[in-house]
């Protein structure tokens, strides 16, 4: 077995010998466990704030500790009810080859409805942020004009085409390459889209939404966070699910200059956490599965082959070498 620790806390970008590949033995699952063998762990972009020691909403990894985060894989063996060898489950404990389980922690998942890896994506943790975070938090109505950042990422991808089905009046995405523009607006259905690397993003939002925006879903913060605020309509919302731009900042970045605006236009910015909205799952997988399955919901991922390239992986995140969800497969 080899899984990945955490060896001291990264200050600015992580570096390799933050992270050392360790090999240990088999864990044994006692009782109520279940052994798994993981196919596909997840690396995502929270994982850099549970690098640091700062207090935050999940605790920080602990040093000299194997890592964790999503990961779905076959039960190899189990020694708890419902459970049996062969059953593929979600569970928690990634980042490394086996993992012993607590069975209560596992979700089963089916290997015939969808592929593995969905369950990471466009079925799971990253679906689901998409769909709390603009139905709910954004309180997303037909005919907003709706604004995502990160758009060829995991959630933004599943942000746009979903504000899409659900009769927007425009849907815009920001992307860091003209290879992903091209993707959001010929395959995704994205009205519009641009390249933030390209210019200024208040200039290329306000050409790309010249009449405002609704809704801001931000994967993104700072530059970006300012045009919207910018760009934002009469009783416009913006939904704060991720700031990745500034994860890696040594200091805390300039906040947005234009807040004021928010009074004029009575706009509403609100956080939120894909935690607090499991509510939703069951609506969320009802609703979405059958337009992935039809082909109206189309998704990307980018995979990884080997436990060895987990970091790199996770680097690659933070660089903006996915397309669609990261995943890794064993
Ligand atoms: P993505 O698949 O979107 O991958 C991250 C992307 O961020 C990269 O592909 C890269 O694409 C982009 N990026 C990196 N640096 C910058 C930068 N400086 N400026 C603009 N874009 C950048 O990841 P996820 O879909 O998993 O996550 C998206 C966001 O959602 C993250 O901020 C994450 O923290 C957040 N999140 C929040 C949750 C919550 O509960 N609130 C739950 C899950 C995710 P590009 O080439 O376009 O730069």
């Amino acid at each position: 077995n080899r899984e990945w620790h955490l060896l001291s806390r990264p200050v600015g970008w992580p570096q390799p010998e933050n992270f050392a590949l360790v090999e240990t033995e088999v864990p044994t699952p006692g009782e109520g466990q279940i052994l798994v063998r993981n196919t596909f762990l997840s690396v995502d972009p929270y994982m850099r704030g549970r690098m640091s020691s700062a207090k935050s909403y999940v605790a920080p990894f602990e040093l000299g500790k194997v890592m964790q985060g999503g990961a779905v894989g076959e039960v190899v063996e189990s020694r708890a009810e419902g459970i049996a060898p062969g059953d593929h489950v979600l569970h928690f404990l990634g980042w490394r080859e086996y993992a012993v389980v607590d069975a209560k922690t596992a979700v089963k998942v089916d290997a015939q409805a969808a592929p593995l890896s969905a369950y990471l994506g466009v079925l799971g943790m990253t679906g689901l942020t998409a769909y709390a975070g603009l139905l709910r938090t954004a309180s997303f109505k037909e005919g907003d004009a709706v604004f995502v950042s990160g758009a060829a990422g995991a959630v933004g991808s599943q942000v746009g085409q979903i504000a899409r089905l659900k009769g927007a009046s425009r849907v815009i995405g920001s992307a860091g390459s003209d290879e992903k523009v091209e993707l959001l607006v010929k395959e995704y259905g994205f009205d519009a889209a641009f390249n933030y690397k390209n210019g200024p993003v208040s200039e290329q939002l306000r050409a790309a939404a010249p009449d405002g925006i609704d809704v801001y879903f931000d994967n993104v913060g700072g530059d970006h966070l300012e045009a919207a605020i910018g760009s934002l309509n009469r009783d416009g919302r913006i939904a704060v699910c991720g700031m990745i731009s500034v994860y890696n900042n040594t200091e805390p970045a300039p906040g947005p200059r234009n807040l004021a605006r928010l009074i004029q236009t009575r706009g509403r910015i609100e956080g939120f956490l894909v935690g607090d909205h499991y509510d939703l799952q069951p609506q969320f997988v009802q609703e979405v599965a059958p337009w992935v399955a039809s082909g109206e919901l189309k998704y990307r991922e980018t995979v990884v082959k080997g436990i060895g390239n987990t970091l790199e992986a996770f680097l690659g995140v933070l660089r903006g070498d996915n397309i669609g969800k990261m995943v890794v497969r064993l």
